[in-house]
């Protein structure tokens, strides 16, 4: 048995964790016991975990063939090792989330987003198929024609085990993003330069939800794949550097993660971007992986570890909503130090999580008080029709996940498809799916 958590360090609980080398490995699992598959375990809360089986995907990581951009390969592989490989032969991933160290696994079975939602989709986008191991150790091959891919992407692992997959990267010139930074004062301004930049091909801000809609600073960071004509002369264009990871504390005092210390530390963070406003070329990890410079940074919050929460709003209420959820947090006078808001274009799988309108995402410390805030915005998330996101949950009640009819629609799928009994996880027995 070990000790299992997702990327937040909460909840923490303990599971009987086998790693697969094979296909033979994953239909010798399913068979036994009830599981859940898990990659590199970088959801924040408790979807890849199984306290009777949780199966370790990261063993199966070959990368199967390549050909112009067309990769085939097992669940496990990372996505930083398909950027360490084609970024220099000038290939890189379609749709990317904040950190690079996900598996190929994770990815599908969250369709994650990345800063290029508005434009590109969700990982869906580029998935042209997936070989998925169902409940009786039959391995089927879907794709879009069929229902239970769409399922599967977005699915949470709670469809089967996805065995390997055929994805289509980007032709790019360069590995640098040409980044426009925007210092911004208030949620408004902010929403409104996100509606007038939608022709970016990445966009992303960070806001201060310290001080309340009106006072809501923000960094509206704009990215596009730099050309070779956008280089100085002599600089390589493909050429990829392996970066040294800045250590970090173990602990922060919890005091930090408050009142007058929070807006300090938000307000510095503020300035510093906006003193580099304008636009200017960053590599490709800086741009989109910053925070993977930082080595366990998740560790900063302590032994009670920390817990996201991540909605997305409908275009229409977005506005509103996204205007209490700001002051529900300046109120309640805890903060988060990364707050970051995307807009989100239209859906894709049948239980994804995006929807046309924006998305909230804000880290708290694991404590009683955060958990007290997080209902509130339970509650006006709701009010406003939005949903969750199911990768960053760690602790929502089933009858919150449940307000969205597609969570009532999947686990009757699930349930109709044999599939409940079989692929089960810490999370999905909480929501009831
Ligand atoms: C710093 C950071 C930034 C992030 N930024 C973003 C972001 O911008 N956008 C975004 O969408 N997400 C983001 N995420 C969340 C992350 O992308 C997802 O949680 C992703 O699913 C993690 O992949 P993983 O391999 O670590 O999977 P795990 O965390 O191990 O598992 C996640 C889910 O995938 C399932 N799964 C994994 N492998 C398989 C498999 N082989 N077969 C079936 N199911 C499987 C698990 O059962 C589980 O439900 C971020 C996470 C971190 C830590």
């Amino acid at each position: 048995m070990s000790m299992l958590s997702g990327w937040g360090r909460f909840p923490k609980v303990e599971c009987h964790v086998v790693t697969a080398r094979s296909e033979a490995d994953v239909r010798a699992a399913v068979l036994a016991s009830p599981l859940i598959a898990r990659g590199n375990g970088r959801a924040y809360g408790d979807a890849a975990m199984n306290r009777g089986l949780t199966l370790d995907m990261t063993g199966m990581d070959r990368m199967l063939s390549f050909d112009d951009g067309v990769l085939v390969a097992e669940a496990g592989v990372l996505l930083g090792d398909i950027i360490h490989t084609f970024l220099p032969r000038g290939w890189f991933p379609m749709v990317t989330p904040g950190t690079k160290y996900v598996s190929l696994g994770g990815a599908i079975a969250a369709d994650v987003h990345g800063k290029n939602h508005h434009i590109d989709g969700s990982f869906r986008a580029c998935v042209d198929w997936i070989d998925l191991m169902g409940p009786d150790g039959t391995v089927t091959r879907l794709g879009a024609q069929d229902d239970l891919f769409h399922w599967t992407l977005g699915g949470m692992g709670l469809t089967g085990v996805i065995l390997r997959a055929q994805i289509r990267l980007r032709a790019v010139e360069t590995t640098f993003i040409r980044q426009e930074t925007r210092a911004l004062t208030s949620l408004s301004e902010t929403l409104t330069a996100f509606e007038s930049t939608l022709d970016a091909p990445y966009s992303v801000a960070w806001i201060d939800c310290s001080d309340g809609p009106h006072h809501g600073h923000s960094l509206l960071l704009l990215g596009q794949h730099a050309t070779k004509a956008d280089l100085s002369a002599g600089t390589p264009p493909l050429k990829v550097r392996h970066k040294g990871k800045l250590p970090v504390p173990f602990g922060a005092p919890p005091f930090v993660f408050r009142g007058v210390w929070l807006r300090g530390i938000n307000g510095v963070y503020w300035l510093r971007g906006a003193k580099r406003a304008g636009t200017r070329l960053v590599d490709w990890d800086s741009y989109f992986y910053p925070l993977d410079a930082l080595n366990n940074w998740n560790r900063a919050y302590g032994r009670r570890g920390f817990i996201q929460f991540q909605c997305a709003l409908p275009l229409n209420t977005a506005t509103a909503g996204l205007a209490e959820l700001m002051q529900a947090i300046a109120a309640s006078g805890s903060g988060s130090t990364l707050s970051v808001i995307k807009r989100f274009g239209p859906q894709s799988g049948h239980f994804s999580f995006p929807m046309p309108g924006y998305t909230l995402a804000l880290d708290f410390p694991a404590t009683e008080r955060s958990l007290a805030l997080m209902e509130q915005l339970d509650a006006i998330t709701l009010a406003h029709q939005g949903r969750f996101y199911l990768a960053k949950d760690a602790r929502m009640p089933e009858a919150v996940a449940k307000a969205d009819p597609r969570a009532v629609a999947f686990a009757a799928m699930r349930a109709q498809a044999g599939l409940t009994d079989r692929f089960t996880s810490v999370q999905s027995e909480r929501l009831g799916l």
